[in-house]
């Protein structure tokens, strides 16, 4: 389910602290460390896959519900006027944790 060797099963482990902002049985919300915005929330499922498309039932089912829960959590923490959601899936996107995860971006106007 979770990988001993990955930042983000670490950090939901709790054996790497992060600021959380939002928290259930399945996925986590925690702040960017090196924010690309003003409000950088990181979206995490609570089960270790690297890509949308290695996502099983479950990994879908948790995508599913995080995608309804991601509204009111960007607008508790910044998010008033709207939020950019990103996946950066693969190398050439720049995927740098291959542990899934959804950027949401905020707090600010966006350019593209
Ligand atoms: P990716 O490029 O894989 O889509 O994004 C990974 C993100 O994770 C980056 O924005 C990076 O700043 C963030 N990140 C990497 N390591 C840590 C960490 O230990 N703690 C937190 N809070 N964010 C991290
Ligand atoms: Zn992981």
């Amino acid at each position: 389910m979770l990988s001993d060797d990955c930042v983000f099963c670490k950090i939901i482990r709790g054996e790497i602290p992060s600021s959380k902002v939002y928290e259930d049985g399945d996925m986590l919300f925690f702040r960017d460390i090196e924010p690309k915005a003003k409000v950088h929330l990181l979206a995490v499922p609570k089960r270790h896959f690297a890509l949308l498309s290695e996502a099983d039932g479950e990994g879908m089912r948790i995508l599913s519900r995080m995608l309804a829960v991601i509204p009111e959590a960007a607008e508790k923490n910044g998010c008033k006027d709207g939020f950019r959601l990103v996946v950066n899936q693969g190398e050439a996107a720049g995927q740098t944790v291959r542990h899934l995860h959804v950027h949401i971006l905020g707090g600010e106007p966006l350019g593209w």
